[in-house]
């Protein structure tokens, strides 16, 4: 199995098999010059929204009609996308918490979420307008398409590939009793854990603390959601604060910075 980190949450994933799996791909308004556009995107059989805000759904209907994917996410995020863009009936799969559905030769396994609350993310990011977004151009369009696109329940997605391998994008998820629970009986062996702008509130610390309970987690933790969003160095987490907190915390885990657009290459028979 080979990843690559698209920026944000964004998470390509290819299968042994060659299925090809989309989390949260947000390319367009990325404040980095992301590694690739949707228009690039030839191929995917699955598009997985773990919620519907701008930063994780802008470009999901133009690539889910140029790939003909099916696209997994809450009934009334689906709703909201096809105001933007019709999109074909037969692509979308809503799903809530503990959903089970195959794609190809995956199993998907639709986990429970919460999102940091807005007093959360108003402590954790300076306005938007302070950090780069001067013309208020960004605002306009986030505010335009939240608009249309109301967020519900908060998602994550546990792949259990072809192979047996299992790999776990948890959202843009705080640290909740139910994430040791899946970690206990799904058994994810990699983890993508939030690691929100700013680490000072140190939720991706707490979120490996909460799957890797019971000497029971995953091998490997890979981050997301730590690079700056709206174009300014204020907004941007210092992911290696994170990877030293989690050596310190599991020095036995293997926890990955991910250079953007890079590919990473897994194999089951490391466990
Ligand atoms: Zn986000």
């Amino acid at each position: 199995m080979r990843l690559r980190w698209l920026g944000c949450s964004g998470y390509e994933i290819i299968t042994d098999r060659g299925t090809v799996i989309y989390i949260d791909p947000w390319l367009t308004s990325h404040a980095f010059n992301a590694p690739i556009s949707a228009s690039d995107i030839e191929r995917a059989d699955a598009v997985l929204l773990t919620h519907a805000h701008f930063d994780h759904a802008e470009d999901l209907p133009e690539i889910v009609k140029r790939t003909g994917a099916v696209l997994l996410a809450g009934k009334e995020e689906i709703n909201g996308l096809n105001q933007i863009e019709r999109l074909p009936r037969d692509q979308l799969r809503p799903v809530q918490w503990d959903d089970i559905v195959q794609v190809e030769g995956c199993k998907i396994h639709v986990t429970k979420a919460k999102h940091m609350t807005q007093a959360q993310i108003e402590v954790s990011i300076p306005s938007i307008k302070e950090s780069g977004d001067k013309s208020g151009e960004f605002q306009a369009k986030v505010n335009e398409f939240q608009a249309k696109v109301r967020e519900i329940l908060p998602k994550g997605f546990l792949i259990t590939m072809e192979s047996g391998l299992r790999i776990w994008h948890l959202g843009s998820c705080i640290p909740i009793p139910e994430l040791a629970t899946y970690s206990e009986v799904l058994r994810p062996q990699i983890a993508i854990v939030q690691v929100p702008p700013k680490f000072e509130d140190s939720i991706g610390l707490e979120n490996v603390k909460a799957i890797c309970q019971k000497g029971i987690g995953p091998s490997i933790i890979l981050p997301h959601h730590h690079d700056k969003i709206f174009g300014d160095q204020s907004t941007i987490t210092d992911v290696n604060l994170f990877v030293k907190g989690v050596k310190q915390a599991f020095p036995e885990l293997k926890v990955l910075n991910p250079k953007l657009g890079r590919y990473y290459q897994f194999e089951l028979q490391y466990w």
